[in-house]
């Protein structure tokens, strides 16, 4: 049977993921590496105490995680403040393995289900569900496709009877989807975003927000996909099926 073989990539096992971050100091280790570029983004010049400007300082750990104390004041600042695993009581390998969790299932994981996976309280389940949610939402929000990217228009809705169809449909949400290719022609990241309609300023907007100047966006020649160009994209077409550029509306 034939198979395709983007859909049988290469990702985590459960037992890789566990024998990689089963353990409190397998997690620890991580997360010392992330803080230490965390820490040279956060204080690029070197620590400075939030409370007295003070340089001087020493590490401490409590359980197992990094606090700086200020030699001046003794003002303790954990590095995690304000980030997923500020001030959490959990061990991180139960963070990590609902982080696993949430992001490997393709279809969405409910906070029952994480419950149920990873043994905590139902409230514990929900805050943690919503916490990493919300921290992946973020995430992709900031992220640009770069190098090779392919859109499209697409609409989100229900149906109508006697309503029109395509373009002029009145009860569905316009959103473009996009997707970047690695050198492959893999895909690597998508993106749906929703927009006011297809129209150039519309394109022209949601470009400068998702796009990386330089990237190479492929459409299939609907006319507002031209307006990429306005924020330093190249644009280049490719006409599928019966549909040809002459035949889309030009006045858009
Ligand atoms: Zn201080």
């Amino acid at each position: 049977m034939a198979y395709n073989p983007i859909q049988l990539q290469q990702g985590i096992s459960l037992p890789e993921f566990l024998q990689s971050f089963g353990t409190e100091a397998a997690c620890c280790l991580l997360l010392a590496a992330c803080c230490e570029a965390e820490l040279r983004a956060r204080w690029p010049e070197g620590f400075a105490c939030p409370r007295c400007g003070g340089g001087a300082h020493c590490i401490l750990f409590s359980l197992g995680r990094p606090l700086f104390q200020c030699h001046a004041c003794r003002r303790q600042t954990s590095l995690t403040a304000g980030t997923l695993f500020g001030s959490t009581k959990l061990p991180l390998t139960t963070w990590f393995l609902a982080i696993y969790f949430i992001s490997q299932a393709k279809t969405g994981l409910s906070a029952l289900e994480l419950k149920r996976h990873i043994g905590v309280s139902y409230p514990t389940a929900w805050l943690l569900h919503h916490k990493i949610m919300t921290a992946m939402a973020a995430c992709e929000v900031q992220h640009r496709l770069s190098g090779a990217v392919q859109v499209d228009d697409a609409y989100l809705g229900g149906e109508r009877a006697g309503g029109k169809p395509g373009r002029g449909t009145e009860n569905k949400i316009p959103f473009v989807a996009a997707v970047s290719l690695n050198d492959a022609g893999n895909p690597r990241f998508a993106k749906l975003t929703p927009v006011v309609g297809f129209t150039r300023e519309a394109i022209r907007t949601w470009a400068r927000a998702n796009l990386t100047p330089g990237a190479s966006v492929l459409s299939d020649g609907l006319a507002c996909f031209a307006a990429v160009t306005d924020a330093g994209c190249t644009h280049n077409f490719e006409v599928v099926g019966q549909r040809k550029p002459r035949e889309l509306p030009q006045s858009l």
